[in-house]
This record gives C-alpha cells, sequence and structure tokens, in this order.
C-alpha cells in the first residue's frame, strides 16, 4: 500500500479513470451473467485501459479489436505478444507502461474489499460457479498468509507481494489450457469433441 492506496487506486487516479469505478463495483456486484468476477474484473479493468490507449492513439477499436490485441499482449506465446507491442509501439504507444499498469485479480480483491470496504456475498447463480470462486478465494488466502510468512521470515525476498491463484483445465486430448473461469463464461474449453 503507498499513499495512493492499491495499485488499482494509483492507475485510476493517473490515467484519469477514476469514472470506471462505479462500473467496477456494479460489475462486482451485479446478479445473474453480468456479473464479474475479480479474475474478469481484472481483465475489463486492463481491456479499457488498452481500449482508451488505442483511441487516443486513433487505431481501430471496432468490435473486440482491444479485446482481441489484449489477450494477444498476454499470451504466453513470446512471438505473437511482440507483434502485437510493436504494432502498439509503433502507433505510440507506451506498451512498457501499459504492462506496468495491468492488474492482476489479486488486486482488484483489495482494491474492493480493502479501499473501497465493500462485500459481495452471491445470493443466486449457480453451486458450480460459486464453489468455483470460492475455492480460489480460499487458495489464494492461504497462500497469501504463508507467503507472507516466508517473507517475514526473510526467507522470500522481493517487493510488494500479490498472490495469483489461478485453477486451469487442460484437455487431455489437445492440450488446450484455458483458466476455469474463461473455460465455463465461454462455455468450452477446447475444439475437441
Ligand atoms: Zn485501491
Ligand atoms: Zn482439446
Amino acid at each position: 500500500m503507498t499513499e495512493h492506496g492499491c495499485k488499482v487506486c494509483r492507475v485510476l487516479a493517473e490515467r484519469g479513470m477514476g469514472r470506471y469505478e462505479d462500473q467496477l463495483v456494479d460489475q462486482w456486484q451485479a446478479e445473474g451473467p453480468e456479473r464479474k468476477g475479480y479474475r474478469q474484473l481484472a481483465e475489463w479493468l486492463n481491456v479499457t485501459m488498452l481500449r482508451r490507449e488505442m483511441d487516443r492513439a486513433g487505431l481501430s477499436t471496432l468490435g473486440q479489436e482491444a479485446e482481441s490485441k489484449y489477450e494477444r499482449l498476454r499470451s504466453d506465446d513470446e512471438s505473437v505478444a511482440d507483434e502485437v507491442a510493436a504494432g502498439l509501439s509503433g502507433a505510440g504507444i507506451d506498451v512498457e507502461r501499459l504492462r506496468r499498469d495491468f492488474v492482476s485479480y489479486a488486486v482488484v480483491r483489495t482494491h474492493l474489499k480493502e479501499c473501497l470496504g465493500l462485500e459481495y456475498t452471491p445470493e443466486s447463480g449457480d453451486w458450480e460457479t460459486k464453489t468455483i470462486e470460492m475455492a480460489g478465494e480460499y487458495a489464494s488466502q492461504k497462500v497469501s498468509e504463508a507467503v507472507r510468512s516466508l517473507s517475514n521470515k526473510g526467507e522470500l525476498e522481493g517487493g510488494e507481494l500479490t498472490v495469483d491463484v489461478s485453477v486451469t483445465i487442460e484437455c487431455e486430448t489437445c492440450h488446450a489450457a484455458v483458466p476455469v473461469e474463461r473455460a465455463v463464461r465461454r462455455g468450452y474449453i477446447c475444439d475437441c469433441e
């Protein structure tokens, strides 16, 4: 934590994105299909940052252009990510700063719960989605405690820490691996039958 609060506080302030705060909270507390979990909220904020930069640089943001650039920018395949980064840099976008400003789902949770002091208790929704969400919450809480303890004991060095626990499901046939929330949201893992 700094004078700005968390990283989300800082990024929203520095980028003049304060008006997105309400949307962030609304999507978090929404019921039904509009509801977004921390990971989806982080993605939404990051895509919004990218889209604003693309708009400012005069790049097309029609359709899913910003989403698709974001996914490729975060791709594990470095050649894919580098190609998108080069394109954005060529248009005058500070890609390094963008990458530094991208937020993780853990800091979105910190922002909503600690900076804004809000709570969310799902009232409706299916048990499967709730179970996945709660298990992720529980895992990241436990891992955070352990990591904090190691770091207090000096056995783990580094700057400010956030823990990002991600459950991935993998197709045994084609080995496509997708974060479980994304797979559930879009309704498929891969093209295999
Ligand atoms: Zn904050
Ligand atoms: Zn497959």
